[in-house]
């Protein structure tokens, strides 16, 4: 059976002789790993690059086990490498899409999103915190945690002009008044509105907000926070980030 898709390419692990295994966000199924036979070299190789995107045909033999017919790039994202911070941010949301995107289904808005945050990431107009944080929160509400941002967990109420408190761990809203001794974050105003537009706003308009640099910096520790602790793990592409900064 053939199929017809595209995808971003988020590893390739070289095998020996010109072979590699890619693992690819497709928009039909998802991530799913595929034998890319000689495509160390030769006409493919470019298309099946890390973080190339790419139409893809592929033989799919028997259920999850996927073989190269075809590769043709769309678009390569040459100047994420012109800088090493931003190629380490970039590398940063293909492990992230690793961990959170479906597999073996549509993914069709996950690609899209990794999509707009390279393109973000080459323009190099957005401030890159803002491009990290909405790749981290609105990958994290499509995986189904989205956190409960709307008002406190505990009495509903919703102060619109005051500071409520995000609790990394569980992804809940407190109030002054009910929070008690809880180690939470401070989530301001500003904050708070920025993280609901980035879980509810439509697909194509979730990058386009901005924020103080004491909000920015407040997002930046909460987003990353919050994914750490659902994701319970350690990204050496984020150290790397981090590092560079
Ligand atoms: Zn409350």
């Amino acid at each position: 059976m053939t199929i017809l898709t595209d995808g971003i390419i988020i590893n390739e692990k070289p095998l020996k002789d010109k072979d590699k295994i890619i693992t690819v966000l497709t928009r039909e199924r998802g991530v799913i790993s595929i034998f890319a036979n000689g495509a160390k070299v030769g006409k493919h190789s470019s298309a099946t690059g890390l973080l190339a995107y790419s139409d893809l045909s592929l033989a799919s033999t028997r259920g999850d086990s996927y073989v190269l017919k075809d590769a043709v790039p769309k678009q390569i994202f040459f100047r994420l490498r012109e800088d090493l911070t931003v190629l380490s941010l970039a590398q940063y949301f293909a492990e992230l899409t690793y961990e959170l995107c479906p597999r073996e289904d549509r993914a069709d808005e996950e690609l899209s999103l990794i999509l707009n945050a390279l393109h973000l990431l080459c323009e190099g107009k957005k401030d890159i915190s803002i491009i990290k944080s909405v790749t981290e929160l609105r990958l994290l509400t499509l995986a189904g945690y989205m956190p409960a941002v709307e008002c406190c967990c505990e009495c509903g109420c919703d102060l619109e002009d005051e500071t409520l408190f995000f609790d990394v761990f569980t992804g809940e809203l407190f109030c002054e008044k009910c929070k008690g001794s809880r180690k939470l974050f401070p989530c301001s105003v500003g904050v708070l509105t920025a993280m609901r537009y980035i879980c509810l706003a439509p697909a194509n308009k979730i990058f386009s907000f901005s924020l103080s640099p004491d909000g920015l910096s407040a997002l930046s520790e909460i987003s990353e926070r919050y994914l750490k602790s659902i994701t319970r793990k350690k990204f050496k592409t984020l150290d790397f980030y981090k590092k560079m900064m």
